[in-house]
């Protein structure tokens, strides 16, 4: 088998499903990082990494989806629940700035009071006020949301999001895009099909977009490959994501509550998204919730990260942000690789 599946990924060849599934149940992990950084090579120098730092903009708590593994989250009325105002929104995102950060991934909640007009008038500001920062203005998750709530279908509301100059929505929100986990933890939030089609959405209207995932919740390994099948599906259709981000559940305030997942099984999880998502360029390794550990995805196939700022959800859940950048950029150095700082990336079209 490690024959087979080694001379299938060195001459540029793909890997079915059962071989995925066998790599993350049985290669050690000198495989892993062996052919995780042939498919890397594909894309990328072997020594090179790029990172950008960023801000995650919670611009409200307030949220009627109720999932069991979100600490964030507040009911409408409840005394802890919050919607920023734009001043307030600028003043994280001169935050940002003050930090040489050069992107903000807007994230909020299911609130059943705002409208698409609210985000687009706050979107419009931040962008003149700083043309100089990118923004991912919302999740695909947070799209569906507002789009259903307004009673429109999703081509309308992509339209009117991307008139109004949205560049991103990105693919955030997925967690583990399968059914039966969904109906385990989030019921509310979306049907995996409903997801896809909101995304298909997006693209068809100009709007650019991203994969994302997170492991470490109750996820079988089958759900966990129902995701990977489906999104390099979706990639070998369309083309247009440039990056898939992997982090892993942080359980601390939850209602499914936990133990977050050894770094040890973060890393061959990564090798693996590497090697069968073989049609996405960017593998990205999770700062925000490994810190400096996170390094160690570059030697399973990652080649990007962010430098995080803030995000009240995950620190919410038990995440430590430090600001403290070097500390982490020297550790990718000390394991032989060169971070360079790069630009948000550009919207890809289909
Ligand atoms: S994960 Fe998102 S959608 Fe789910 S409860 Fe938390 S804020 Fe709401």
């Amino acid at each position: 088998m490690r024959e087979h599946i080694r001379s299938t990924v060195s001459s540029g060849g793909r890997i079915s499903r059962e071989l995925a599934t066998w790599l993350y149940q049985e290669a050690d992990d000198a495989l892993l990082k062996e052919l995780a950084g042939t498919v890397r090579a594909r894309f990328h120098p072997p020594r090179r990494a790029t990172y950008l730092k960023m801000a995650i903009v919670n611009y409200t708590n307030v949220c009627v989806a109720r999932c069991d593994y979100c600490a964030f989250y507040r009911f409408p009325g409840d005394p802890e629940s919050y919607l920023l105002s734009t001043e307030q929104v600028c003043a994280k995102i001169e935050a940002l700035v003050a930090h040489g950060g050069t992107l903000v991934g807007f994230n909020g909640g299911f609130h059943p009071d705002l409208h698409i007009e609210h985000y687009t008038e706050l979107f419009r500001t931040v962008r003149a006020r700083y043309p100089d920062v990118e923004f991912y203005e919302m999740t695909v998750a947070e799209f569906m949301f507002v789009t259903k709530r307004q009673g429109l279908d999703y081509d309308e509301s992509a339209r009117r999001f991307h008139q109004a100059g949205t560049r991103w929505i990105t693919g955030g929100g997925a967690e583990v895009l399968d059914d039966a986990f969904r109906l385990r933890h989030s019921p509310a939030k979306y049907k995996v099909d409903d997801f896809y089609e909101a995304q298909r959405a997006l693209i068809r209207n100009g709007v650019g977009t991203t994969a994302t995932m997170v492991i470490g919740f109750d996820e079988t390994l089958d759900e966990r490959m129902n995701h990977l099948e489906r999104l390099r599906d979706f990639q070998d259709e369309l083309g247009v994501l440039p990056s898939f981000l992997c982090w892993t559940y942080k359980p601390h305030n939850t209602d499914l509550a936990g133990e977050e997942v050894p770094l040890s099984e973060y890393l061959r999880w990564l090798a693996v998204c590497r090697v069968y998502l073989d049609n996405i360029e960017h593998i990205r390794t999770s700062v925000l919730t490994r810190n400096a550990d996170a390094m160690l995805g570059l030697l399973y196939g990652a080649d990007d990260f962010d430098l995080p700022t803030e995000d009240e959800v995950t620190q919410m859940a038990g995440a430590t942000i430090s600001h403290d950048f070097e500390i982490i950029l020297q550790s990718a150095r000390q394991l032989g690789f060169e971070p360079v700082a790069r630009a948000p990336l550009t919207p890809q079209e289909s």
